[in-house]
């Protein structure tokens, strides 16, 4: 059981300061979905969560720990890229063991772990198979697979369906939401894209220029937009 909490998070660099202090509480297994424009602080706000980006000042806290000095791997939180590098020599059982055997795992453990995520995201047909013998969107379930394993109390996503066609990201929306369903666990996902905000998120948070303009479920948001800008980002009526 483990959710999130920031209190009074900052971050610069050097003398910019581009993340001013936010307030955000996340309940264990909730869907949180940040989104804005492109440079309103959202990666950053998700890498000082992952540990991947010291903050400047505040509190976070996972669970009922603050991690604001622990190295990402003492987090438990698995973090999922837009750039999802598999191991191109490596089948896809061993793309999802890699990290678990680099952690000390026993094989034993390995192997129930592996098939267990295999499972989930419906790759235990295609464990022999290497990355180049797979479509985009199998990939992109490989290198979730690699999150799942690890049995994390969170997820981070950070734009993980990007580089994706329109159709394919569509249906990994749909992926998620079904992973998000199977493994209880709290997740927090960045997009610059209403739509997915919308159809994803228990709750979304609207960021500007390194502050968090609205909090709200995605009904709130859309029909009680708190400014111009939320409603003009996330398409309200006028
Ligand atoms: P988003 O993910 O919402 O597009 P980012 O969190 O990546 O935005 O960036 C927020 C702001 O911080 C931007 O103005 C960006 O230029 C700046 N920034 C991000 N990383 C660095 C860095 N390593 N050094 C200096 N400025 C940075
Ligand atoms: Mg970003």
């Amino acid at each position: 059981m483990a959710g999130i909490k920031l209190e009074n998070v900052t971050k610069a660099y050097g003398k910019l300061e581009v993340v001013h202090g936010i307030d955000l509480e996340i309940a264990h297994n909730e869907f949180v979905v940040l989104v804005g424009p492109s440079g309103c602080g959202k990666s950053t706000t998700l890498r000082m969560i992952a540990g991947l980006e010291e903050i400047t000042g505040g509190v976070v806290r996972i669970g009922d720990r603050v991690v604001n000095e622990l190295p990402p791997r003492k987090r438990n939180i698995s973090m999922v890229f837009q750039n999802y590098a598999l191991y191109p020599h490596m089948n896809v059982r061993d793309n999802l063991g890699f990290g678990l055997k680099i952690a000390g795992h026993t094989a034993a453990v390995i192997e129930e772990r592996v098939a267990e995520a295999a499972d989930i995201l419906g790759l235990s047909e295609l464990l022999d198979r290497i990355p180049a013998e797979l479509s985009g969107g199998q990939r992109q379930r490989v290198a979730m697979g690699r999150a799942i394993v690890r049995h994390p109390d969170a997820f981070l996503f950070d734009e993980p369906l990007s580089n994706l066609d329109a159709k394919l990201r569509v249906q990994m929306r749909a992926e998620i939401k079904k992973l998000h369903a199977k493994v209880a666990t709290t997740v927090v996902y960045v997009t610059h894209d209403q739509v997915e905000a919308m159809t994803l998120a228990d709750r979304i948070v609207v960021m500007k220029d390194g502050y968090i303009e609205q909090i709200g479920t995605p009904m709130d948001v859309f029909n009680h937009p708190v400014s111009t800008f939320v409603a003009s980002f996330i398409g309200s009526p006028p």
